[in-house]
């Protein structure tokens, strides 16, 4: 396969077929500054670019520079982060922007090696970065350039275990120049041509080039080992109230949705809900549970309910009305919901 006219025709396309991303230099354009397209590719991770704009809107104009992102207020970030899930990203922003300004003079590092010692920053986003803000030839696969460079080579190999090879073959077809652009065209035509489902191969510029569209069938690809069962965990949420109030906690630091404002909540096992920890003695009411997924598990988390007035430690108690201020991940988010809900139906 001429692999060079692989990235010609690509290019060519993209000139003409980009998509208009608010943190994206159009062809021609100087770059974009490293501090937004950092911000973007950790945004993006996980997340759809329809999710992330309004974030990334909001995030740019609340702290403009890397400088400002490292001096802001940890809790207002986090807060800031709340929908956006993986909070562990949010943790890891504040960390890479002070070591970015405390480390670094403010500069983020222009090549993969020094963005890697970064906090948060891994062989991905590290490659990503130095290709699209400062034009560095490097190896971008993500999730789009996986699928398209699989078939176009019909790699059969099963993924994950396929992944260095899917890596080798992307290498091959990486230009020296414009290495941004390319990294940045296999994901749209990844996006929005060379999709999961019913790839557009008709539209597609690569298609005389295809190994899969002509075996025909590029839906097979890329081949994936099959995937062992997410394990189903449960939960306990405790909605407490006083006064209109809701009791929340904050998580610790470290660990799943740590730092995030949340209400309490037991540990999270296989075993059936208890009331071991809850925060007070009270009749519990049940509100219903919400299912949420991680990457590693599935939750159903049980809510329950009651008002008191005692008095609690380590937390703070937050008006009901302005509940959604409060940055309430999406879990908590919902089981407040669940427990309002639950609440207005009792009264009624
Ligand atoms: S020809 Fe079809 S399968 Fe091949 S890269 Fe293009 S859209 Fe994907």
């Amino acid at each position: 396969m001429p692999v060079d006219a692989i990235a010609e025709k690509l290019l060519r396309w993209y000139d003409a077929h980009h998509r208009r991303l608010p943190w994206r230099a159009n062809p021609g354009e100087p770059p974009t500054e490293p501090y937004r397209v950092w911000l973007s590719e950790i945004m993006l991770q996980q997340t759809t670019v329809a999710a992330v704009r309004a974030y990334y809107a909001h995030f740019t104009t609340r702290w403009p520079t890397v400088t400002d992102l490292a001096d802001a207020d940890e809790t207002e970030v986090m807060s800031a982060w709340a929908g956006l899930g993986y909070y562990a990203r949010a943790r890891n922003l504040i960390a890479c922007a002070r070591a970015v300004v405390a480390d670094h003079g403010g500069v983020f590092p222009d090549d993969e090696a020094g963005l890697r010692g970064l906090p948060g920053i891994g062989d991905y986003s590290a490659a990503a970065i130095a290709a699209i803000a400062f034009g560095r030839r490097a190896i971008v696969v993500d999730a789009n350039v996986e699928r398209v460079t699989s078939r176009l080579f019909a790699c059969d190999r099963p993924l994950p275990a396929g992944r260095p090879t899917i890596r080798a073959l992307a290498d091959g077809i990486t230009p020296q120049e414009r290495a941004g652009d390319f990294a940045q065209a296999m994901m749209d035509l990844g996006s929005s041509i060379c999709t999961v489902r019913n790839p557009q191969c008709l539209l597609c510029p690569l298609a005389d080039d295809c190994v899969a569209r002509s075996a025909g069938d590029p839906q097979a690809f890329p081949v994936k080992a099959p995937k062992k069962a997410r394990p189903q965990r449960r939960g306990t949420a405790f909605w407490i109230e006083r006064d209109r109030h809701v009791w929340l906690v904050r998580r610790p630091a470290t660990g799943l949705l740590g730092g995030m404002r949340a209400l309490p909540s037991g540990p999270w096992t296989d075993e059936d809900p208890a009331f071991a920890d809850a925060p007070l003695p009270a009749r519990w009411a049940d509100a219903g549970s919400v299912d949420h997924v991680f990457t590693h598990f599935a939750l159903r988390l049980r809510i329950v309910t009651a008002a008191t007035s005692a008095e609690l430690t380590d937390g703070e108690w937050w008006p009901i009305a302005r509940i959604e201020e409060a940055g309430l991940p999406t879990l908590f988010a919902r089981a407040a919901t669940r427990a309002i809900a639950a609440a207005e139906q009792m009264e009624r």
